[in-house]
């Protein structure tokens, strides 16, 4: 049988796992695990660039964010889950490559430029968060990267290290592809992008009447003041939502904008498809907050693979760069 390409994807332990995170990135991770190596990462190294302070609660994040993704629908035989701090070669490899790489490439990335200035932040960590990231995709020696737009210049430079890396010593990486993905726009209750920095989620965990009610509290289109009143769907944040939950979306559009159908209606309807679609996942969720001892099975399982792979990869790197 041919071997099947590899993937990598990460995402920071945030701890529970919201409708952006789910409908942005994990339901194709599901889908994907079914045609490639996947590789899905918890990267808590990375977390650290920005969120050093308090660490009080750093493995509880883990552990709530592993049950969202095995209740999403990640399967453990079919993909390798684990946490990045588990696997040394990671940084090891960062090391190396922060050796050959011009500090300029890391300065130019969109994203630091970015946040240095949003985030204040100046950590030597932070400006080789992108390099780190090559370590992450290259020790596997992904194919594939799943991203969305904003990420793919990640991914231009992890291609650019691993050319570099080829050049001076010998051939080891392949250059990894972006898999570029659209995903639906998911808003926050505030209008903003669903973020839980924004407080403005709903999370997988979150109880159908915890969901219900936050929808309540949802932005609407703010000319719509009451029913009868003509709405604007094409700017309601709530009409995003009915887009992926609600089968009968266009019928919303239309009797949004005659008037005929009212915010409070429309939202309870929602409420009511997007609990429907969330049930099966928030039952697994449940069964699995009850196995504590299997949850810290897959890690150290997903760990056991990743690192075997990892090593593979550090000795091929070590023996063209003549490290012992
Ligand atoms: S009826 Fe629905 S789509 Fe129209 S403005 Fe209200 S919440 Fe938005």
């Amino acid at each position: 049988m041919a071997k099947k390409e590899v993937i990598l994807s990460g995402m920071q332990p945030t701890g529970k796992l919201h409708l952006g995170n789910y409908e942005g990135a994990l339901k194709n991770w599901v889908r994907l695990q079914h045609e490639y190596d996947c590789f899905y990462c918890i990267v808590d190294w990375h977390s650290l660039t920005s969120d050093y302070e308090d660490t009080s609660d750093l493995q509880e994040r883990i552990k709530e964010m592993t049950i969202d993704y095995l209740a999403a629908g990640l399967d453990p035989e079919r993909c390798t889950i684990f946490v990045q701090s588990d696997v040394k070669e990671h940084a090891e490899l960062h090391l190396l490559f922060s050796m050959i790489i011009p500090t300029p490439w890391l300065e130019r990335v969109p994203s630091y430029k970015e946040k240095k200035e949003e985030l204040g932040l100046d950590s030597y960590g932070f400006l080789g968060y992108p390099l780190l990231q090559a370590a992450d995709i290259l020790i596997y020696k992904a194919n594939y990267v799943p991203v969305g737009k904003d990420q793919a210049p990640h991914v231009e430079l992890t291609r650019e290290v691993a050319r570099r890396f080829n050049n001076l010593y010998a051939e080891v990486f392949p250059e990894p592809q972006e898999l570029l993905t659209t995903f639906p726009v998911v808003p926050g209750v505030d209008g903003r992008k669903m973020s839980k920095s924004y407080n403005n989620d709903i999370c997988l965990a979150d109880s159908p009447e915890l969901t219900a009610s936050k929808l309540k509290k949802m932005f609407t289109d703010p000319q719509k003041l009451r029913k009868g009143d003509p709405g604007r769907p094409d700017i309601c944040p709530v009409y995003d939502l009915v887009q992926i939950y609600n089968p009968d979306y266009e019928e919303v559009c239309r009797r949004c904008k005659t008037g005929e159908l009212g915010c409070v209606e429309d939202k309870t309807n929602l409420a009511k498809f997007m609990n429907a679609a969330l049930a099966p996942v928030r039952e697994k969720r449940r069964e699995l907050e009850a196995k504590p001892d299997y949850i810290e099975e897959v890690l150290k399982n997903g760990a056991g693979r990743a690192r075997k792979r990892a090593a593979e990869t550090m000795r091929e790197v070590k023996e063209a760069m003549h490290l012992r």
